[in-house]
């Protein structure tokens, strides 16, 4: 059985602000939060990732917390995929509920590592000036800071990824937000569980963010979009020829493609 392990956000959906005026023919929007639009996915890759569901694991991979993972209704209703990886990989679901032998697996390895309020405590005082605007923690496992970009010096920046890095700590900048998760907190290691657990003998992957490079690297094939973050650092990965929503497109007409399910699925939309 062969899967596809895919990273969400700004790899198969969209939020507004990465929309270029006509990149894509037609759009939907799959997630609200108090009344305002919030993400988006493409007419086209919506279909084949329904179909993709239906013909093998798609498995949504993401940084999201549960919360903020069920909160987009395509995946409570359109497509329900039976497996997805949210919290970075801190947590597995099956059918809406946190799989355990794998979360005590994790609970395990995260004792060597540095706690997140010790990680918390250290990170705060290495920040100066005032580019944070909120420090979050995500389902007790990780930590994101929502910061001003413009406020900040490329400088400060790489000088606090490093400190991560040094305390076992992967940094990632998304947008506004700045993450920093244990290492075994990863989308590969929940993937890896699932692919033993489900004796998956293929798996597609796909991100763009450095939290999804171990995802993109040992998969059987890994997709990067061409705007990745992750290409800054690993330039040589897989990347698409097309940029912004085209991209979420280009990754799912490659794979269905391999698995001979196009045809069919110009043969829906004819
Ligand atoms: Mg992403």
């Amino acid at each position: 059985m062969r899967a596809f392990a895919s990273d969400l956000d700004r790899t198969l959906i969209y939020s507004h602000r990465m929309i270029e005026p006509g990149a894509v023919p037609e759009v939907h929007l799959i997630e609200t939060l108090d009344g305002k639009d919030i993400s988006y996915i493409s007419s086209y890759s919506r279909k084949a990732l329904q179909q993709l569901n239906n013909e093998i694991f798609f498995i949504p991979v993401t940084t999201r917390t549960i919360e903020q993972y069920q909160r987009i209704t395509l995946f409570q209703h359109t497509i329900q995929p039976e497996y997805a990886v949210t919290s970075n990989g801190g947590h597995i679901l099956k059918d809406g509920k946190v799989v355990k032998g794998w979360s005590d697996q994790l609970k395990a390895s995260l004792e060597t590592c540095l706690s997140l309020p010790v990680f918390i405590r250290q990170l705060e005082a290495l920040i100066t000036g005032n580019w944070v605007d909120r420090i979050r923690q995500a389902d007790y496992l990780f930590v994101y800071l929502i910061i001003r970009r413009d406020q900040v010096s490329r400088e400060e920046l790489s000088a606090l990824f490093e400190w991560a890095r040094e305390q076992g700590w992967q940094p990632s900048l998304q947008g506004r937000k700045l993450y920093f998760v244990p290492n075994p907190v990863n989308k590969w290691k929940a993937v890896e569980y699932l692919k033993d657990e489900l004796g998956l003998s293929y798996v597609y992957t796909a991100g763009d963010s450095l939290l999804d490079y171990e995802l993109i690297k040992y998969g059987d094939k890994g997709f990067v979009p061409s705007h990745g973050e992750v290409l800054e650092s690993y330039p040589n990965l897989h990347k698409t020829e097309a940029h912004g929503m085209a991209a979420s497109d280009e990754i799912l007409l490659s794979i269905t493609e391999d698995l001979s399910l196009s045809k069919l699925l110009s043969e829906q939309n004819s």
